[in-house]
């Protein structure tokens, strides 16, 4: 009997790793790390519930660290087979992958020296060339159509319009003879937005569907998202102050890109100067580029001097090193600065929001969803003080909420992806949502469609085969 395990992204958005075992082989889905409260990041770095040596094959939806960040963990722990993504997938995993050890290096480097750790002996999660058996290990599959991984599992993927190379997958299992289909529906984005694709739905008659639900109880806030944004940027620079948005180099970076752009040439903001910092950065560009079947950009190379890439503004600044990063600290004249965690778990943005919360002329953007126990979702409930770097400081900047730039469908867009299905599946399991987000997405399922719905939990085996 084909089954399936959560053993991540079941009751919390982060963690996404699901085990599908059929015919004597096991295949993981996505392999992230959970963020959020100490229970959940603890889990990071326990073994997991089932030995890794066992599993055969691995495939990822797409590249953000929360469905990817525990690979170096799962191969040094003993995973020795491929792991299938798309080309961009594999791209990105490199980056993230690279850009999330450097970090958390640089981080257990100055716990253990300021002293401030919850842990005796701060240790990253993994280290650099911990990551680089993984990179050996990434194979790829197409970015569209169908794939077979083995006898027994077949992946077909679509388009999910949330990032770069991001799909939801068809998986068929074939077992003794038998065909069981399992859509997993990736992290889904949004559709009428600029750059990205609109998500498509599998054409596909699931035997059971794993739906997330990130916004499953929420809509994003409407409004002209130009219009909100050059409101932000003139009011910050006209009290002299400068905006951190924590977000990582490439994803909704080239969103908040690409309107600042179009606001800067229509005069309607000043041209300040963007920092985009991280280990790892480089120019998006190259990537958009790259993987052009993903987006709607019209690149026009021809001018030498930047002027036709929509993705580049006028005073764009990478910062690679870690003195580079420091010295944004010098900068006294509005700015705005790029860099990650999003949900500010760990990464340079600690420092930055040390040295610019405590002014109110400064403004923090949060774009992405912040996760329960993060201090992203701290600085969203209006904490008055931020624990970093084991000090309170003080939040006296404007924290400014911008829904609009999420990479994440809202309810009603989760609700028109299903729409999309041929035919209801058998059971639907709500997955990657934190458990009121869930609830209320399985309520509405039930209303508009009737459907058999569950909300995940963390480590249950469900059968395939008969699920019910
Ligand atoms: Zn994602």
């Amino acid at each position: 009997m084909p089954k399936l395990t959560f053993l991540g992204a079941a009751g919390t958005v982060t963690g996404s790793k699901y085990l599908v075992e059929a015919a004597n082989k096991r295949l993981l889905l996505d392999c992230g790390i959970f963020q959020g409260t100490p229970e959940l990041s603890d889990r990071n770095y326990k073994p997991l519930p089932v030995d890794p040596k066992s599993f055969h094959y691995l495939v990822l939806t797409h590249a953000h660290l929360d469905h990817t960040g525990l690979l170096p963990r799962l191969v040094k722990d003993g995973y020795s087979g491929p792991i299938f993504a798309n080309p961009a997938t594999i791209d990105l995993t490199t980056l993230l992958l690279k850009d999330s050890a450097h970090l958390q290096e640089e981080d257990a480097e100055r716990a253990r020296t300021k002293g401030y750790s919850r842990h005796a002996n701060p240790q990253p999660l993994y280290t650099s060339e911990e990551v680089d058996p993984v990179l050996r290990a990434l194979k790829p599959m197409p970015r569209s159509g169908g794939f077979d991984i083995s006898p027994e599992f077949h992946i077909d993927s679509y388009d999910a319009g949330h990032i770069l190379g991001s799909s939801s997958l068809v998986l068929t299992i074939t077992e003794n003879g038998k065909k069981t289909v399992v859509v997993f529906s990736g992290d889904i984005g949004r559709y009428n937005q600029p750059i990205l694709n609109d998500p498509t739905t599998p054409p596909a008659n699931a035997d059971v569907l794993l739906c997330e639900s990130t916004y499953g109880d929420r809509d994003h806030e409407t409004g002209d998202p130009a219009e909100l944004l050059a409101a932000v940027v003139n009011r910050v620079a006209k009290r002299g102050g400068s905006i951190v948005i924590p977000a990582f180099a490439i994803g909704r970076a080239q969103t908040f890109m690409y309107y600042l752009r179009q606001l800067e040439d229509q005069q309607r903001i000043p041209q300040l100067p963007v920092y985009v910092d991280s280990p790892m950065a480089l120019s998006a560009t190259e990537l958009y580029l790259k993987y052009r079947e993903d987006h709607d950009i019209e690149f026009n190379r021809e001018d030498d001097d930047g002027k036709g890439d929509p993705l580049d503004v006028h005073k764009f600044h990478l910062t690679r090193t870690a003195d580079e990063s420091k010295q944004i600290n010098n900068v006294k004249t509005p700015c705005i600065i790029i860099s990650a965690s999003g949900m500010v778990t760990g990464g340079r943005v600690m420092h930055h929001l040390v040295q610019r919360l405590p002014d109110p002329r400064n403004a923090v953007i949060l774009a992405g969803f912040q996760a329960q126990g993060t201090r992203g979702r701290a600085l969203q409930e209006g904490a008055k003080t931020l624990r970093l770097f084991g000090q309170e400081v003080p939040v006296n900047a404007e924290i400014v909420e911008l829904g609009q730039f999420s990479a994440h469908a809202g309810k009603s867009e989760l609700l028109r992806w299903l729409t999309g299905l041929p035919a209801p599946p058998r059971q639907t399991y709500l997955v990657h949502g934190e458990p009121s987000a869930a609830q209320s997405l399985q309520s509405a399922i039930r209303d508009k469609f009737k459907w058999n719905v569950s909300v995940a939990r963390y480590l249950d085996t469900i059968d395939l085969s008969t699920s019910s």
